[in-house]
């Protein structure tokens, strides 16, 4: 078992665990700290092997850092190519749970496991946000179980239910603004995409920036979203849900053809649509009838 790199608290005791004088271990989706003391009794001191490593570890992880870090700001990330799921882009959105407060841009990124260098420079940003909150705006305290907005893709949510099958094989992290975020392709990264280029299931690289909170006593660390440069067209989600199952029978009704079960070939007729920036054609990604809204957009699919 790997000695911890970060300092924290002992989820058995609860005492502050400093670097090397306790086990890391993953812990839903994020890690948590056993004290040796608690794992195996023993009492360490600065001599220990194990604690010289993690200082020396810690040190070069920092100086690596510096080197990666965006912008130099050591809580922002720019994500590798990641696929966008709940894409609130072009309008913000409501929060259903509290309708009076400010709607946000927001969008999930589905990151690929196997990029595992942006995997540490966001493990790496959570954690200098959490040491700028523990002095700025947590009393010099860290929550006992730091909620982090970074999930595993392959586990189950808070409330139990499975991630969607887009979700497997990825870290999957909700990211959110006030403010509008630019989306651009990176073939022309000075003018904005059309609402109808923007859509769940694209793919794009992001910028995202941690920050620790203290909303009414509950402390962790979000995500904020700063701006999406696409990178290529994907296969069309529907808010995460597949389009077979939202549109499933509504082409059914009044005579009209059958709708193409989802992902199945599309007849070569009308619905191709043109993507301007890479002069591709694809096929009408959902198979909806021109003129239909896309609801999580608010815009027509077809401008
Ligand atoms: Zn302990």
């Amino acid at each position: 078992m790997a000695r911890n790199k970060y300092p924290g608290y002992c989820y058995c005791c609860g005492s502050w665990v400093e670097p090397g004088y306790g086990h890391f271990e993953r812990h839903n989706g994020g890690w948590r700290i056993k004290c040796v003391k608690c794992a195996s009794g023993r009492v360490l001191t600065e001599d220990d092997p194990g604690v010289k490593w993690a200082r020396k570890t810690v040190q070069s992880e920092i100086e690596r850092r510096k080197t990666v870090m965006y912008n130099n700001v050591p809580t922002k990330v720019l994500t590798g190519e990641v696929r966008l799921s709940y894409v609130n882009l072009v309008q913000p959105r409501v929060n259903n749970n509290d309708p009076t407060a400010t709607p946000k841009y927001s969008v999930t990124l589905l990151i690929p496991k196997t990029d595992t260098a942006v995997k540490q420079n966001i493990d790496a940003s959570i954690e200098a946000a959490a040491a700028d909150a523990q002095g700025k705006i947590w009393n010099g305290v860290r929550p006992p179980v730091m909620p982090i907005p970074i999930h595993d893709g392959d586990g189950v949510r808070e409330n139990g239910t499975p991630y969607g099958p887009e979700c497997k094989g990825c870290w999957v992290i909700t990211a959110s603004s006030k403010n509008k975020p630019q989306v651009v392709h990176q073939s022309d990264i000075n003018t904005e995409l059309l609402p109808q280029d923007i859509y769940s299931g694209m793919y794009a690289r992001v910028t995202i920036n941690f920050f620790g909170y203290n909303r009414a006593g509950k402390r962790g660390v979000g995500c904020g979203l700063g701006n999406v440069m696409k990178t290529r067209d994907g296969e069309a989600l529907a808010g995460g849900a597949s389009a077979a199952a939202d549109f499933a029978g509504v082409g059914m009704e009044a005579g009209a053809p059958a709708t193409p079960a989802y992902g199945a070939a599309m007849p070569a007729t009308p619905g191709h649509m043109t993507y301007p920036n890479t002069g591709m054609q694809q096929p009408n990604p959902l198979g909806v009838q021109p003129g239909a809204i896309n609801p999580l957009t608010g815009q027509p699919y077809f401008g």
